[in-house]
């Protein structure tokens, strides 16, 4: 066998290996097999934010130790990598870095910086991937700024139209004024911001009373259009149906008695505006109530807001606070704290604007989406709950269209003069609107010829949230449905409302079948003190210093071990440092294998020569294997982890190794054949123990693997080798219990021998131990060449008599060593 070298070094190593894997192209997923079952997970295409941070790394480590786990249990592993390159970051960035607004530029060029600044960003996001060492199928990459890719998203949207499940309507959305464009509930963050409230007087008709309105946005007053109190509040009873004048209009409204009311917040009147928040979209739908939009998308006051039109909200507020106070009509102001809904982009304030949108019905498929939830495996269990507290928790339809440039354009046109929409077939896709005419003559219905184009794009989810078919061949593949349903779904906690969500309702409306099997959600990732890890924290760590400081397999060690699945994940170097350090132990103890098997003629044949010791450290290797199997299993990669590397360490490499020695180093003593049963066993514990590290730590298993263990009928790879089953027929309770008594007699004259600072090579002339028992005596007598050749004793005498001397526990025993 051949010598595993002194140094080691990581970072080439795991270069190297990233190298070869890619060239021979192991992790290729084999079309052409149809005897292997297939694996697919469902990577999720990343958005190219130009940075793989520790959130990604953590994430990515979870399904590529599945994926390598699975492919080692036989499966034909589908782990495709795609990017997710549209959206409203995208260009938000580029309007930054070229000091531009999109509005200033033809939308092709400001398309082209876009895909510019995407491929930068994937460049550095893939380097991420690949550092990893993750086992990802580069032969699949994809990018949803394709045409190829807009061809399935657009195609997805012709069906669900025939469907039914997409429409056009007039409906309140939520609105980012500086990004011009709608969004979904999912993009908006609800932040607790400073406010102020104002308390103002709305005058009675025909009186000369008036009532108390408390409110924090009085730049809406001109898009008042009812006045509430709760129905139970006896304080305004007598004012239900009056009419109040609204100041500064022309215009009076009614008090109206709603449910919603909460009578203790301000003066427990309010005004309804549309729109204010979404609380007042609601009450105007239940009271059927007018609409009156004073906002510009642009965010400014429009021309139903009388003489302040122009005006940003802002600006108006100052400006109607100054007329309101100079008529008397504002009694007094106080600070409060108030939620506000903040651009997930840029962090505006979200506006709520009615505007005529594309939708998808998403509403009416809630009771779908929780009974499929709810056969799927989530790992763990109770996250669930937040997909289908979502799905229930909506308030409108999903609103996937968009005012923007750098998207998937909608492939609808409508008639100059009928206004028919005219949507495009199945076979005219992948099709841009705005630069192409639809493939027909004539309006089918008032035969007119002359068409406009959809200027609205869709939502970046529209794109994404079809990936479970699209990584399964659809819709060119035949047989695309030998990888659909994916295995596994990955996902952050934080996406479970988006992504999770929107896969499982598209792929319910489209195909009537859940989009995965499974679905498996990593936490966040903390900073060393706890608190989401976040640059304006300070507590930020960047991938590449972990990666270029550590290596790869020390960061997923880390990922790996840092807690259960689903669970929030602080980042602590000790963590990745401990990770380091067992990687060199492993390194070293393996080297030194190497040096003790150069003799060894692999796979020989020593069952019947195997000592105590030998099938001590087999039979806890064979239960070992059967847990970190189950964990894997169960995706409890904290557990697994930490199940090998204690063997490694304190069973393989602090035991056995160095009770073995001895017997390897004097064949002359112990004869040839327990040498050989010895190097027989190191042979297999190790390969075992590297084995089942191979999904989590993959470079430095294939390094030794390969210098070890590959020959001419080992697999070009430990990646490709099988994954080891458990032989039960090795378990053994009592061959373990006797070991373990062997062990820590051994461990007790070793720490002795510590404490009396003598080498641990010294020589013991006699050594008396007292067993409690006759039992007890045996199992001693049995494991005295152990003892006697790892201890360096001459002579060995068990007793059964009372116990004197130096206390091995918990076992009770005691020892004399005389020397
Ligand atoms: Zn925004
Ligand atoms: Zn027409």
């Amino acid at each position: 066998m051949k010598e595993l070298p002194r140094e080691f070094d990581a970072l080439a190593t795991e270069k190297k290996w990233q190298k070869a894997w890619e060239e021979k192209g192991i992790y290729h997923f084999d079309w052409k097999d149809k005897k292997r079952p297939v694996f697919s997970i469902d990577t999720p295409p990343p958005y190219p934010s130009g940075d793989f941070h520790m959130g990604n790394l953590l994430n990515w480590t979870y399904f590529d130790m599945v994926a390598r786990f699975k492919r080692m249990n036989g499966f034909n592993v589908h782990f495709p990598q795609g990017w997710d390159c549209h959206g409203l970051g995208i260009e938000v960035q580029v309007e930054r870095e070229n000091r531009i607004r999109k509005r200033e530029m033809p939308p092709d060029k400001f398309r082209k910086l876009c895909e510019k600044l995407v491929e930068t960003y994937v460049t550095i996001m893939k380097e991420g991937i690949m550092r990893l060492g993750c086992s990802s199928d580069w032969t699949t990459e994809y990018r949803t700024m394709d045409p190829d890719y807009w061809r399935r998203t657009q195609l997805s949207f012709i069906l669900l139209y025939k469907k039914g499940f997409m429409y056009q309507g007039t409906h309140p959305v939520n609105w980012c004024p500086r990004c011009e464009t709608a969004i979904a509930d999912a993009e908006v963050n609800y932040e607790q911001h400073d406010g102020t409230l104002h308390y103002l007087r709305f005058p009675v008709e025909n009186s000369n009373e008036y009532v108390r309105i408390a409110t924090t946005r009085p730049e809406l007053i001109p898009a008042c259009v009812a006045v509430a109190v709760h129905p139970g509040d006896a304080r305004f009873a007598k004012y239900k149906n009056m009419r109040l004048r609204v100041p500064e209009t022309s215009r009076t409204v009614q008090v109206i008695l709603d449910e919603a009311v909460d009578p203790s917040f301000g003066t427990g009147v309010v005004m309804i505006c549309t729109y204010g928040d979404k609380a007042d979209v609601k009450t105007v739908i239940r009271h059927k109530l007018p609409v009156i939009i004073i906002l510009t998308e642009g965010g400014r006051i429009n021309q139903n807001g009388g003489k302040y039109a122009g005006l940003t909200s802002l600006e108006a507020r100052k400006a109607i606070v100054a007329d309101l106070t100079r008529e008397g009509l504002l009694e007094k102001t106080e600070k409060i704290t108030r939620e506000i809904g903040l651009c997930d982009r840029c962090d505006t304030p979200v506006e709520i604007l009615e505007l005529r949108q594309w939708f998808m019905k998403t509403r009416e498929l809630a009771d779908k989406v929780e009974e499929a939830t709810n056969r799927v495996l989530w790992y763990p269990d109770y996250m669930k709950v937040r997909l289908i507290d979502w799905a229930r928790s909506l308030d409108w339809d999903w609103v996937i269209s968009r005012q923007r440039v750098f998207a998937t354009p909608i492939p609808v046109w409508y008639c100059k003069k009928c206004k028919e929409t005219i949507l495009a077939e199945e076979d005219w896709v992948p099709i841009d609107p705005k630069t192409e005419r639809p493939r027909i003559k004539q309006c089918p219905r008032c035969g007119s010829s002359e068409f406009v184009p959809e200027m609205d794009v869709f939502d970046t989810w529209m794109d994404s949230s079809i990936s479970c078919a699209v990584h399964a061949g659809w819709p060119d593949s035949k047989d695309w449905k030998r990888l659909f349903p994916a295995d596994v779904h990955p996902s952050g906690i934080d996406i479970i409302r988006t992504w999770a969500y929107y896969l499982m309702v598209r792929h319910l409306a489209l195909f009537d079948e859940a989009p995965y099997k499974s679905c498996l959600i990593n936490g966040m990732v903390l900073g060393a003190d706890g608190r989401k890890m976040s640059k304006s924290l300070k507590n930020y760590v960047a991938t590449p210093e972990v990666l270029d400081k550590y290596g790869a397999d020390a960061a997923r060690q880390w990922a790996a071990g840092g807690g259960t699945t689903g669970s929030d994940i602080p980042f602590r170097w000790p963590d990745v440092e401990y990770g380091w350090r067992f990687l060199i132990k492993l390194w070293n103890a393996s080297r030194f294998v190497s040096i003790l098997l150069k003799d060894y003629e692999p796979r020989k044949d020593a069952e019947h020569a195997l000592q105590p010791l030998d099938k001590w450290v087999l039979s806890k290797c064979e239960k070992l294997t059967q847990r970190v199997t189950e964990a894997f299993e169960k995706c409890q990669f904290n557990i697994a982890v930490e199940e090998i590397r204690n063997f490694t360490w304190r069973v393989f490499c602090d035991c056995y190794l160095e009770a073995v020695k001895d017997r390897l180093y004097n064949p002359e003593v112990y004869g040839q054949e327990k040498r050989k049963a010895a190097q027989y066993t190191l042979y297999l514990v190790l390969e075992r123990v590297l084995k089942l590290l191979a999904p989590i730590m993959p470079h430095v298993t294939e390094e030794i693997f390969q210098t070890m263990y590959v020959d001419e009928v080992s697999p070009k790879s430990i990646h490709v080798s099988s994954w080891p089953t458990a032989d039960e027929k090795r378990m053994d309770e009592k061959v373990e219990k006797e070991g373990d008594l062997v062990m820590a007699i051994i461990t007790e004259v070793r720490r002795e021998k510590a404490e009396k600072h003598l080498p641990l090579n010294a020589k013991i002339a006699k050594l008396t131990i007292y067993a409690i028992d006759k039992a007890t005596a045996e199992t001693i007598t049995k494991g005295k060449g152990d003892i006697a050749g790892t201890c360096k004793v001459a002579d060995i005498q068990a007793s059964t008599e009372e116990g004197k001397g130096r206390e091995v526990k918990p076992y009770g025993v005691h020892f004399i060593a005389e020397y």
